[in-house]
């Protein structure tokens, strides 16, 4: 096994702080692989998968993105021999919708300033493709500023009568200044200034596990750092598309972005 710490202390650990299971879009699932001599390579589609375990029982964690379809889904599973495909289901689950009044330049955007989206939105999709090992040792993630959290994960929002993506991460309401930690051991692998998000960072945890952090005030930190569960990374603030002060904290999982409340107690 080449997973770099023990695996007996590991299993442990992690069998009291997995993610909560929820089998919906935006929901994380863990599924049983069985045992194999060698750690199996998991895909969702070319998607890397985490898999964490040992011998005896090897998990898939599998992040569900908020536009799957319910029904059923598959994963594959290559571990010596041909591979196969395990299948499991997706709930439907029903998330609310939400009517906003913003400045038009943000929903009717220039061409200079469509340009630089769609820069920025490629630039994005290269980041979240980060895939490092080794996978985080701990689900259970530090709530990364104090303040009101909002449940409004999956809201799907229309902008000016617009239909959005939906909001696929956690808003904190906290004053500008106010210290952002990383709620895991991570990298800090982009930082910059982008159009919708304002000031962000994204931390990588490991074994395709991100963290997104936007409308920051303050940068702490730059590409390549590690940080420690609890290290200051930057400050809350109001830069990029919103109406005041807050953190929006997006958890990516094999790319998809799911609820950050499954890996908070
Ligand atoms: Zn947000």
């Amino acid at each position: 096994m080449s997973l770099g710490f023990p695996s007996g202390a590991w299993s442990a650990n992690v069998e009291q702080a997995w993610p909560r299971a929820l089998a919906v879009p935006g929901g994380v699932v863990r599924l049983d692989l069985g045992p194999a001599a060698e750690r199996p390579l998991a895909m969702a589609g070319d998607v890397p998968l985490m898999v964490l375990g040992d011998p005896i029982v090897w998990t898939a964690l599998v992040g569900i993105p908020l536009s799957a379809q319910p029904g059923q889904a598959s994963i594959q599973v290559h571990a010596g021999g041909s591979p196969r495909t395990v299948t499991y289901s997706i709930e439907p689950k029903r998330y609310s919708e939400q009517q906003l009044k913003v400045s038009p330049r943000t929903v009717d955007l220039s061409p200079e300033d469509l340009r630089r989206h769609e820069r920025e939105r490629a630039h994005q999709a290269k980041v979240i493709a980060t895939f490092s090992e080794p996978s985080p040792s701990t689900f259970q993630m530090q709530v990364p500023t104090p303040g009101r959290r909002s449940s409004s994960f999956g809201l799907r929002r229309v902008f000016n009568g617009q239909p959005r993506n939906p909001h696929s991460g956690m808003d904190i309401a906290a004053p500008t200044g106010t210290p952002v930690v990383s709620p895991l051991p991570a990298k800090v692998i982009d930082t910059g200034d982008y159009f919708f998000n304002g000031d962000t960072i994204w931390l990588d945890h490991g074994g395709g596990l991100l963290s997104m952090m936007c409308h920051l005030s303050r940068i702490d930190v730059k590409p390549g750092d590690t940080v420690a569960t609890g290290q200051r990374i930057g400050a809350v603030g109001a830069t990029g598309r919103v109406t005041g002060p807050h953190l929006h904290w997006s958890v990516s999982l094999n790319r998809a972005m799911v609820d950050p409340a499954l890996f908070l107690d």
